[in-house]
């Protein structure tokens, strides 16, 4: 069995589509490099799955990200995703986020703004994301409900190792029926618990949960972590923002060590890399 990966399933009695997502190594990954208080990885979790969410539901190849700042102790989320299923993520915070409540607080004193960057285009599409609710599975069900028109429901359970994710959506048919199926789903859904979710394989939780409904998995599509800190666009970027910095640490050290917030990659500068990096700004 796959770690890391989206599975899309469709409901054969009516026109309902799902997806589920498991993120094992991924989150791992992320979760492991910053000293983040055990609340803040649940949030973190939501996050990186509601991106891969978005990444899932997109119909063009391309970027998303998913962003939330605040002027609160959670100063900002970064969460991003590409078409080969490339995840990465980090939270930015202070203080020790020691009740659910100090993360709904946060939460409904930021924004969430979520990007798309097809290929095909220069253009980017970018929506301001209510979150007043206090909870990314809430704004990110509303956001699909908004920006599709169709109703969704999202669950997300998460522990230390693993965040899973559940997606149900009525597709546009006109049928009356598939209203009230899409109710008794939904109804059903709501009955499973963060530890079943996190047990089962989709197969068996979907069996478990919809045993009177005729469900067809697609094949899973594999996520795996990914982070261009090697990219010499990412190089560039980031000595064009600190100059004075650089200079420094040069003068100091005769090289500048670079480590990657997202994935704890350390790059040497010496001094001929970061002339011609600076040259070719
Ligand atoms: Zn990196």
């Amino acid at each position: 069995m796959q770690s890391d990966f989206s599975q899309n399933f469709t409901f054969q009695n009516a026109a309902i589509r799902g997806q589920w997502i498991n993120l094992e190594l991924v989150y791992q990954k992320v979760v492991s490099q910053q000293p983040y208080p055990v609340l803040l990885k649940q949030l973190l979790a939501e996050f990186l799955l509601g991106t891969a969410l978005l990444l899932g539901l997109s119909k063009e190849e391309g970027k998303v990200s998913l962003q939330f700042q605040s002027d609160s102790d959670l100063e900002m989320v970064t969460m991003q995703a590409n078409s080969n299923f490339q995840l990465r993520g980090l939270l930015q915070w202070q203080g020790a986020f020691e009740s659910p409540e100090a993360i709904q607080k946060a939460l409904q004193r930021g924004m969430m703004v979520i990007n798309y960057f097809p290929n095909h285009t220069a253009q980017h599409f970018q929506s301001i994301v209510d979150i007043k609710g206090g909870s990314v599975p809430l704004a990110m069900k509303h956001y699909f409900e908004q920006s599709e028109q169709r109703d969704t429901e999202i669950f997300i359970a998460a522990d230390e190792n693993k965040v899973v994710g559940l997606l149900l959506q009525r597709m546009p048919s006109g049928k009356s029926q598939d209203e009230k199926t899409y109710q008794e789903i939904v109804q059903l859904a709501q009955t499973v618990k963060p530890e079943e979710l996190l047990e089962h394989t989709p197969a068996k939780m979907l069996s478990l949960l919809f045993s009177e409904h005729d469900i067809k998995l697609q094949l899973p599509k594999a996520f795996t972590f990914g982070c261009n800190s090697g990219d010499k666009r990412f190089d560039q970027a980031l000595f064009a923002m600190a100059r004075g910095e650089v200079n420094e640490l040069l003068e100091e050290k005769g090289e500048v060590v670079v480590t990657c917030d997202f994935c704890g990659k350390k790059t040497v500068y010496h001094e001929e890399d970061i002339k011609r990096i600076l040259d070719e700004n």
